[in-house]
């Protein structure tokens, strides 16, 4: 397969605690985070007589930090107005109930992603480890490694309290205007349940979350509160109704990686990558049929760490219940281990 490589207008990071212009009232952020995955960029977007914040960090206090050196330094003494929040992993929702409260405004999200957020703030330690442990267990993670990836408790309700009050919803086909100028709404699936994507069409500029990024592919992950869903299908569906409304030349402004060019040439790579995901998983079940667990060395060719196992087990589950739900394999249940064949 050849693709037109992506073109990067951008390649100087702005430093942590400073805005980097990259579109007309758009300013690019980048906070640090302590995984693998070790920034994420937010957007600042200039709005009348303040400023917008999409996503929001981590709610750590490194972050916390990092938005005290801004709000005093960056803002040129005008006021946060709104806060808006892709979706809800912690390193975008993380510190939006912090921002809240410290400028006094209010955040706008999904009612999907909120709905999810408050669900897993509400479960306990022992009944997120309980969920993990069955739900894991049941696709064939066993022993130490099961006890690893499921015994950490809530580890999401550390990273994102306070959660912020009363959002405003918005949703499918919406328009948020600032500075006076009009963002659509576009819902991305797959990787979150409601992911707002903000597209502005005067210039082409897409703010596109974790929805589209430009060198990694998004986790897609299945949840023990929802075991039998079916995000690839979601996540492919979105995708191909981004792809085909928004130009080529968008300028993509994704949470991680650097912002690019090539939009409609990079979600084809995704749906691709998830194709042939499908058919190499697919292909194992019909040698011998395989748990979650059995499929990670199909699907992942590295040493996985605690939290990539976690990541890796949900997307695993995940392309196995596509699988399902299209017909080309089927489920059976051994010695308490779902296993799928084809
Ligand atoms: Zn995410």
């Amino acid at each position: 397969m050849t693709t037109s490589p992506l073109i990067y207008p951008f390649t100087d990071l702005p430093p942590a605690g400073q805005r980097f212009k990259v579109a007309e009232g758009v300013f690019w952020l980048r906070f640090p985070l302590p995984f693998a995955l070790d920034h994420i960029n937010l957007w600042l977007l200039e709005d009348n007589h303040g400023w917008v914040i999409v996503d929001t960090g981590l709610g750590v206090r490194r972050s916390r930090e990092i938005w005290q050196q801004l709000l005093a330094e960056q803002l040129d003494g005008k006021p946060v107005t709104r806060v808006i929040v892709t979706h809800y992993h912690p390193d975008h929702l993380g510190m939006a109930g912090w921002l809240q409260q410290q400028c006094d405004v209010p955040v706008i999200m999904s009612r999907g992603e909120w709905q999810l957020a408050t669900s897993i703030c509400n479960a306990s330690d022992a009944q997120t480890i309980e969920r993990f442990k069955g739900f894991l267990g049941s696709h064939g993670l066993q022993g130490e490694d099961l006890a690893k990836v499921a015994g950490k408790g809530n580890g999401f309700r550390r990273v994102v309290m306070p959660l912020p009050e009363r959002p405003e919803f918005v949703g499918e086909g919406d328009m948020l205007t600032i500075n006076g100028e009009r963002w659509q709404v576009y819902i991305g699936r797959g990787h979150a349940p409601e992911h707002l994507c903000l597209y502005r069409s005067t210039d082409r500029v897409l703010l596109s979350g974790d929805q589209v990024l430009p060198t990694i592919s998004s986790n897609l992950m299945v949840r023990p509160t929802e075991p039998d869903a079916n995000p690839v299908t979601a996540f492919v569906d979105s995708l191909t109704v981004i792809r085909d409304a928004l130009p080529e030349d968008t300028l993509v402004l994704p949470a991680h990686g650097l912002p690019f060019r090539g939009l409609r040439t990079r979600i084809n790579v995704l749906l691709d990558h998830h194709a042939e995901q499908l058919d190499q998983v697919q292909a194992a079940c019909r040698d011998q049929p395989h748990s979650a667990h059995d499929v990670l060395p199909v699907m992942f060719k590295r040493t996985l760490d605690v939290q990539q196992m976690m990541f890796a087990m949900g997307e695993s589950i995940a392309h196995l219940n596509c699988l399902l739900e299209q017909g080309r394999v089927q489920r059976e249940d051994r010695d308490g281990i779902w296993h799928f064949a084809a």
